[in-house]
């Protein structure tokens, strides 16, 4: 339990007696960082008026429904109130990310901060000199989950309603595949439970940030299905790569490839995949496996990145090409660093 009581009254002063507390999450935001944002702004809502969400970039259009999004700013289109709110910040909530290098160019202004922060987070190796106060928790599914748990520690449940519990249910579930990874835990149920009981409406959540698709997603997947999906079955592993030009055939939003890595996974007999992004010049990579093949290990190693052991990502600067190659070299090795996982 990360939750303990003194950690937790520390912080329930801090919030009580903050004159402008500031609510941050990571980089390329997902359903977690958005949810557990909006889930911890309209809690805190409720004990202190003085609060305000910045995050480095915007969200992709699925999370947009969410209740209270309009009062996310991010610094690519707001940078000089973003700015300021750093500067008149004196408590500083960190959500679903390890380290400040994980904010992007945020961080020059969450370094120049002075104020009190607090890491609500559940990925490997926390830095521990970064937060005031750490409530990291690796084998937690999801922030969203991380926030329940601080209400629910703070005798504050009577408090929760759907306006917040709806953005942490879409936290939870976004996070944890629809309660199929691993990291979904018996108390997972249990919470969601809770927030159901507290008025969130769980097929309305689904509704909104899974079938809300435009006519161009849905063409931009079946190409990449039909003719990007290439498989390798020697290494059980299957990956899709999509570039620039045809994200613009597709007319591609933010997001919009979102989940094409899990298609690519839930071939029969495949237990790894990646999926490769152009953008901007640089090839974004998203890796995925099945069991204990640590994808995490493959990402930190040869792609600049990290994260979970079923879930990871990093990046190569150059051509997409080079990066399939790069990709299709290390394969073999890693397959036979890891031939027991594969089997
Ligand atoms: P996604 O494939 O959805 O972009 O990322 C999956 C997970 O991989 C994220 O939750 C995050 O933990 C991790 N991840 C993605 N990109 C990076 C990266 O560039 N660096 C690090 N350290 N982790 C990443
Ligand atoms: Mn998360």
């Amino acid at each position: 339990m990360i939750f303990t009581n003194d950690k937790v009254k520390q912080l329930q002063h801090w919030i009580a007696d903050a004159k402008h507390i500031l609510v941050t999450a990571h980089k390329s935001p997902d359903g977690d960082s958005i949810g557990s944002s909006l889930g911890l702004f309209h809690y805190l809502k409720k004990k202190n008026p003085n609060v305000w969400i910045c995050h480095p970039d915007v969200a992709p259009n699925f999370l947009h429904w969410m209740p209270g999004f309009d009062n996310i700013l991010n610094l690519d289109d707001h940078n000089s109130e973003v700015k300021k709110h750093f500067e008149e910040a004196d408590l500083i909530f960190c959500l679903d990310y390890n380290s400040s290098a994980r904010i992007g160019q945020m961080e020059p202004l969450m370094n120049a901060s002075t104020a009190k922060k607090v890491m609500f987070d559940h990925h490997r190796d926390p830095d521990e000199k970064f937060c005031d106060l750490m409530f990291s928790d690796i084998s937690s599914c999801s922030t969203s989950q991380l926030v329940f748990e601080f209400i629910e520690a703070s005798n504050d449940l009577n408090l929760l309603d759907e306006i917040i519990g709806t953005p942490l249910y879409t936290g939870i579930v976004t996070d944890t595949g629809s309660f199929r990874f691993s990291s979904t835990q018996p108390k997972t149920h249990h919470i969601v439970a809770s927030l159901i009981e507290h008025g969130v409406k769980h097929w309305e959540a689904h509704e909104n940030t899974f079938d809300d698709n435009s006519l161009d997603r849905i063409k931009l997947v079946s190409y990449a299905l039909l003719e990007k999906l290439e498989v390798k079955p020697e290494f059980k592993t299957a990956f899709i790569a999509i570039n620039e030009a045809e994200q613009k055939r597709f007319n591609a939003k933010k997001g919009d490839t979102e989940g094409l890595v899990n298609q690519a996974l839930g071939i029969e007999g495949v237990r790894m995949a990646a999926f490769f992004k152009e953008d901007d010049g640089i090839i974004k990579i998203s890796f995925r496996s099945k069991g204990s093949i640590p994808v995490n290990d493959l990402a930190r190693n040869y792609f600049q990145g990290g994260g979970h052991l079923n879930a990871s990502g990093g990046k190569f600067v150059g051509k997409m090409d080079d990066a399939i190659q790069k990709f299709v070299t290390i394969l073999p090795k890693f397959v036979q660093e890891n031939k027991a996982l594969f089997e």
